[in-house]
């Protein structure tokens, strides 16, 4: 069978390793960790740096195809394998969804609502956009922020001056959002094949505790039309984007149900673990199809459902957890226990 490369070997790494060693491929992981959560799950492991050429062109040899599980890869690396073996999604498309200033641009330029942004290269320009927004937002930086990391919020009693917040961010550039008076938060999970056929699934309710997801649900429970126009809006991205994978949109629901689209994931995403569960093909099968030219599958959802993160010492609860017969547990087996790191996840099944 053919061979896929994968960039990363976090627990998004796993799950797709695993999604596609049941589907007959080998898969080769880069990931700079020698006993990384995916490492398990695949034929060969090149300890590397992701910016390591010489282990890319090594990879590249190896591979009829590369994909990756995070975007916080460096773009020039990652151009540099594009011409040496497909790449999935491509380059292009990391390159708008990196940054958040080009991603909300890009998100607008289709159609997608965003809250108001400024640019932010320095304190002087931070202070007046803040006085511009009513000395309120969330300043995060353009690259490489997650889980809530690189974000300060604007508005409270003690917030830090510009001086202050740009340095605390490191001083790279950064954007600064207003805040949105959300209802609550959804995400849509889209996979596009490489013949542009695509394929969501419903939208999740996500729950974030300090910054991390900690519960998706599914259904949502919002109306169907907030439903269909958030499966809408996730699909014209995918096709605007000309891409080729799975990825996810996070939406901010507004009371009156319009759709604000908060930050594009090009990749597998944890508020579509849920998928692995309550239906009949998981998200990372989706991608491992779409990048091999695959036809995607049809997925039923055949249980409603929650996932819940497993966030540092919570994983200790597992075997609990897993007394209950209607829980599907996954252990990413990470060495190390660390606070607000993602062990692991849960999701309670309830047939429809
Ligand atoms: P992720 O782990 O999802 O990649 P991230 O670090 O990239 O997270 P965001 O998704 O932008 O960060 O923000 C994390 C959470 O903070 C959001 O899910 C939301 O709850 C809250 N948040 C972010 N931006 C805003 C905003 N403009 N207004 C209100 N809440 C916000
Ligand atoms: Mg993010
Ligand atoms: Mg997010």
């Amino acid at each position: 069978g053919a061979t896929i490369g994968l960039l990363g070997g976090g627990q998004l790494g796993r799950m797709l390793a695993e999604a596609a060693a049941r589907l007959g491929f080998s898969v080769i992981v880069v990931d700079p960790n020698e006993d990384c959560p995916a490492a398990r799950f695949s034929d060969r492991h090149i300890a590397a740096a992701y910016d390591d050429l010489d282990a890319l062109d090594r990879l590249a040899a190896l591979c009829d195809v590369v994909t990756f599980e995070f975007e916080n890869i460096d773009l020039g690396a990652l151009e540099h394998l594009s011409g040496k073996v497909p790449v999935h999604p491509d380059a292009w498309a990391l390159r708008v969804t990196q940054d958040r200033l080009t991603e909300k641009t890009f998100l607008r330029e289709t159609g997608i609502e965003t809250v108001d942004f400024h640019a932010i290269d320095g304190a002087p320009q931070l202070a007046m956009a803040l006085a511009d927004m009513g000395g309120r937002g969330i300043l995060k930086t353009r690259r490489f922020g997650y889980d809530g990391k690189g974000q300060i919020r604007f508005g409270g009693d003690s917030d830090p001056t510009p001086e202050e917040a740009w340095d605390a961010i490191g001083g790279a550039p950064a954007i600064l959002e207003a805040l949105a008076g959300f209802d609550c938060e959804i995400s849509v999970i889209v996979t596009r094949g490489r013949n542009g056929e695509t394929h969501e699934f419903e939208p999740a309710r996500n729950d974030h505790e300090g910054g991390i997801l900690a519960r998706s649900t599914v259904p949502c429970g919002l109306d169907s039309i907030v439903m269909a126009d958030a499966m809408e809006k996730t699909r014209a991205l995918a096709s605007r984007l000309r891409y080729v994978g799975t990825l996810a949109l996070e939406f901010f629901v507004m009371e009156d149900g319009r759709l604000i689209g908060n930050e594009i994931a090009p990749r597998v995403h944890n508020s579509g673990h849920w998928t692995e569960a309550a239906c009949s093909v998981s998200q990372f099968e989706q991608h491992i199809r779409a990048i091999s030219g695959w036809p995607l599958a049809e997925s039923y959802r055949h249980s409603d459902c929650v996932m819940t993160n497993l966030i540092g010492d919570d994983i200790t609860k597992l075997p609990q957890w897993a007394a209950d017969g209607a829980v599907r547990v996954h252990d990413y087996g990470k060495r190390e226990t660390r606070p607000g790191r993602k062990m692991g996840h849960v999701t309670r099944l309830v047939p429809r």
